[in-house]
């Protein structure tokens, strides 16, 4: 059973100035089941912030239908989406926190909206602020705190009437890359420990690459490529996703680079890294008898896997090298980078 679910869902703006109206979403099929984390990653105009707008009942569909946690977003009335939206927590880019309130108002306000009991309320906002590691912040307002507590504040907010979805959207772009990264392990525990579905729009593949368990590439309202974060990675259906990847991985050496390792003899090969690991590279030069040395590139965890580029020189006579190549041709991406292979064993024996 799906949390969210986008059944050919498009949403036009009328366009300025009498001109065409703007598709901000087109045709977008989307399932978000409960208990994962994904995140929706594009470039500025993707239709990010629209998709969002839909998910909390701010927007409704032009087309199509968009449910989320059971409710109908598209026929919804104002009392059911109200309701809906009481079931969603929200973090922001900035915050929003109120800067007249201390960190302990600002984290009451959504139980006062809820109606929860005044005895009630105290208890809940100490917990809360000790689960996002500020306890001793409770009495500061927003202006006396840091970027990275800030956002603790909002996700305290966000979390503190039992959400079963938090929407975060581009909550950690202002955030340096220190507090990035301890953002990001709260919301991984909060989606662990509470079980809370997470929903991350970004513009930062570092945020997908440490975070998301599922991913979504947006490009001109569309989604140009979805699923496991592992599979999207590893095995790019579009050429964004390829330009986000790269971002994470290096690839291959080109330019300059490439020229200076040409100078070093033996051949090179680039050898993609997914499913197939560096260890399974390693065996197939082994048993080929070809003496290998890494020298560009990287492999990276994704959810616990392998994955990048990595470029070895090879010494070995011209036979054993070609033997090599096509064993790994048939198991991932392999490709020998410069024929100098007359001159590569020359300079390497
Ligand atoms: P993102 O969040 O990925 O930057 P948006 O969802 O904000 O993308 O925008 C997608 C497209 O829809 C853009 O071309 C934007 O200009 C347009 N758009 C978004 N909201 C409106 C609106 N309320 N009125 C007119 N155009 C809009």
């Amino acid at each position: 059973m799906s949390i969210i679910t986008f059944d050919h869902v498009s949403k036009a703006f009328p366009g300025t100035r009498k001109g065409a109206p703007v598709a901000a979403l087109d045709d977008v099929d989307l399932e978000i089941q409960p208990g994962s984390i994904v995140g929706v990653i594009g470039y500025s105009g993707a239709g990010k912030s629209t998709l969002v707008r839909l998910i909390n009942g701010l927007e409704k569909p032009s087309s199509g239908a968009v449910t989320v946690l059971g409710t109908d977003v598209g026929t919804a009335s104002a009392n059911e989406l109200r309701s809906l939206r009481g079931r969603i927590g929200m973090i922001f880019q900035q915050f929003n926190l109120f800067t007249s309130r201390t960190v302990r108002g600002n984290v009451a306000y959504p139980l006062k909206v809820a109606g929860w009991k005044k005895a009630d309320i105290g208890p809940r906002v100490t917990e809360l602020l000790d689960f996002v590691g500020i306890g001793d912040k409770a009495d500061r307002y927003p202006r006396a705190l840091s970027g990275g507590q800030k956002q603790r504040v909002g996700i305290a907010r966000a979390i503190a009437a039992n959400p079963e979805l938090l929407l975060a959207d581009e909550a950690t772009s202002a955030l340096d890359p220190q507090t990035t990264g301890e953002v990001l392990a709260l919301l991984k525990e909060i989606n662990r420990r509470l079980g809370i579905t997470i929903v991350v729009i970004t513009h930062q593949i570092s945020v997908v690459h440490e975070l998301c368990d599922q991913v979504v590439v947006m490009d001109g309202g569309r989604v140009v490529d979805s699923g496991d974060t592992y599979r999207v990675f590893a095995h790019p259906r579009a050429v964004l996703t390829e330009r986000f990847v790269a971002a994470v991985t290096q690839g291959v050496p080109t330019g300059d680079t490439l020229a200076a390792l040409r100078t070093g003899g033996g051949r090179l090969i680039s050898v993609d890294v997914n499913e197939f690991t560096s260890e399974d590279i390693a065996a197939v030069f082994e048993e080929h008898g070809v003496r290998h040395t890494v020298v560009f590139g990287g492999v990276t965890d994704i959810q616990g896997r392998q994955l990048g580029t990595l470029t070895y020189r090879l010494q070995a006579d011209a036979a054993a090298v070609e033997a090599a190549a096509s064993e790994l041709a048939t198991r991932t991406r392999a490709e020998l980078l410069a024929d100098t292979a007359k001159t590569g064993t020359e300079a390497a024996s």
